[in-house]
């Protein structure tokens, strides 16, 4: 068993900073805590997930997901030299 490398957490795409951290609550009528990854500028997902590891790989994902939405040379309006 692996623990938990809070060094997985990438850093947070608002702002840069590396100080992104795992947040839990604990939702109304369950058991069980939900985890999601918050930055000190406010930067969050609007999902919880059921494990730490989840939540890590969801805010990873997210930011991956949102740099390729900012990234003008993706857009590909009025280009369309892309073929696979
Ligand atoms: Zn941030």
């Amino acid at each position: 068993m692996k623990e938990l490398d809070p060094h997985a957490i990438r850093p947070c795409l608002a702002c840069g900073g590396t100080d992104a951290h795992l947040e839990s609550m604990l939702p109304p009528g369950r058991r069980q805590e939900v985890w999601r990854v918050v930055c000190a500028c406010g930067q969050t997902l609007q999902q919880w997930s059921v494990t730490q590891g989840a939540a890590i790989r969801a805010w990873n994902r997210n930011l991956a997901l949102e740099t390729d939405n900012l990234s003008p040379s993706r857009d590909g309006s009025g280009r369309q030299g892309s073929k696979s």
